[in-house]
């Protein structure tokens, strides 16, 4: 097999890190080509000295310029690049296999798009490409001859529990249901009442992942699940009424299908990102991902209930807005993106994050998503109106 070269878009996050170790632990397969974060400028390094990578890139110029000259002085022959452009730049370079599409939030649309575009192997962790941009990157996919393999761990094990040729139909191929399965969140049975009082540091501790700090906040809230529901819609050509959300505490069923004749078919494994990571680089063949076998002894039960939609507020306003179709998962979202970044930084309380987003919804009309123009203007539109109303205090 000739060995893969690999951009890694989004290297120092919690996916980024997991990527590289199955890099590391099969390098006669893959090769980090380029490595790109935000600003973590030491961690960046440090994996340059690692995996030697034929270009890096940091978010802003000054932070590129310190990384060139720490590249230089080690003797490393790595590129250091800075902005979008080079992120875009370095998903589609002729000489890349594969992108892991790993950025979180909105910031990683362009660059992956550009992968779709020169039809690479875009592996998606990055979940807010397709709720911003679902129709234009599926289309992009298509015509570009992209392959697209789901990272996220339950469209990963809805991918695997699918047949190979789902892409004709769901119901052509007998699909009834998809289970998306979610943990429920370290809230799952905390009394409303004390929900007002979360912390940030409580909303991040997940019962069965580590996580970066946006998702762990989205987790909290099922907004991530709420995401997933319309990362899926998009994915398998799913529409709203086939996605079942059920919460498993366990995290160990990630995801299943049920199929017209009464069978259901589902992905289980320890819950470690390294396993649909590892699916997604070696598809279609399996490698080791490092990850502890299942012990189903030790596991030795799984509980299934359904999801509490007035407590988890944003799950439903995300079903919502998949109905609603064109700009009005971008503005949600934003707004999201918006409200979580506040509550982190303590101007938000926990339950100001799904009252914002719904004020932010009911503020703007959701237009037709016709071009990468329409998604970024309703984007920066509800961002700019989701900042305005935590200034002014005026969503509750
Ligand atoms: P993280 O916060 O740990 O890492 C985010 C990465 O993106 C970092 O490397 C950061 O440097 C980079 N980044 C952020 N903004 C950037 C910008 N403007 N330009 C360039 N790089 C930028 O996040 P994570 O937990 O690894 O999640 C990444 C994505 O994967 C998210 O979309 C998340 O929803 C999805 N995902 C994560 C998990 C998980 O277990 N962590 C599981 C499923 C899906
Ligand atoms: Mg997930």
């Amino acid at each position: 097999m000739k060995v893969q070269n690999v951009t890694v878009l989004g290297c120092t996050g919690s996916i980024g890190v997991s990527t590289l170790d199955i890099i590391r632990r099969h390098p006669d397969c893959y090769q980090a080509f380029a490595l790109c974060a935000h600003s973590q400028l030491d961690k960046l390094f440090e994996q340059c000295l690692e995996f030697r990578p034929r270009f890096a890139v940091l978010r802003d110029v000054q932070l590129a310029g310190r990384l060139a000259e720490r590249c230089r002085q080690a003797g490393l022959d790595t590129e250091v690049r800075h902005g979008v452009e080079a992120l875009v730049e370095l998903s589609s370079l002729p000489e890349v296999d594969s992108v892991m599409a790993a950025i979180v939030g909105a910031a990683g649309l362009e660059p992956t798009l550009a992968a779709a575009r020169a039809g690479k192997k875009v592996m998606l962790a990055n979940k807010e490409v397709l709720v911003m941009a679902g129709e234009l990157f599926m289309q992009a996919v298509r015509e570009h001859g992209a392959t697209l393999l789901p990272v996220d761990s339950e469209h990963n094990a809805i991918f695997q529990s699918l047949p190979a040729d789902f892409a004709r139909g769901l119901a052509a191929c007998g699909v009834r249901k998809i289970f998306l399965t979610a943990s429920g969140g370290p809230f799952r049975n905390t009394p409303l009442s004390e929900l007002c009082e979360v912390t940030p540091e409580a909303a991040c501790a997940h019962p069965n992942w580590v996580m970066g700090r946006k998702i762990s906040v989205d987790s909290a809230t099922m907004m991530n699940k709420g995401l997933e529901v319309i990362e899926a819609h998009w994915l398998f050509a799913a529409p709203p009424e086939m996605i079942q959300v059920v919460v498993h505490p366990q995290s160990v069923m990630h995801s299943a299908v049920q199929y017209v004749d009464g069978s259901v078919l589902a992905q289980l494994g320890n819950p470690d990102m390294r396993t649909p990571i590892a699916y997604a680089m070696a598809y279609p063949e399996r490698i080791d991902a490092g990850v502890e076998s299942l012990d189903l002894f030790k596991i030795a039960r799984l509980d299934f209930s359904a999801p509490d939609f007035a407590r988890f507020r944003c799950l439903q306003l995300a079903y919502d807005v998949l109905c609603e179709g064109g700009t009005a998962s971008a503005i949600l979202n934003a707004a999201n993106e918006v409200a979580v970044a506040a509550f982190l930084e303590r101007q938000l309380p926990f339950l100001g994050i799904a009252q914002l987003n719904e004020a932010v919804l009911t503020a703007l009309p959701a237009g037709p998503e016709g071009s990468l123009g329409d998604v970024l203007a309703a984007d920066a539109e509800a961002r700019r109106v989701a900042g305005q109303m935590i200034r002014e205090r005026r969503f509750a």
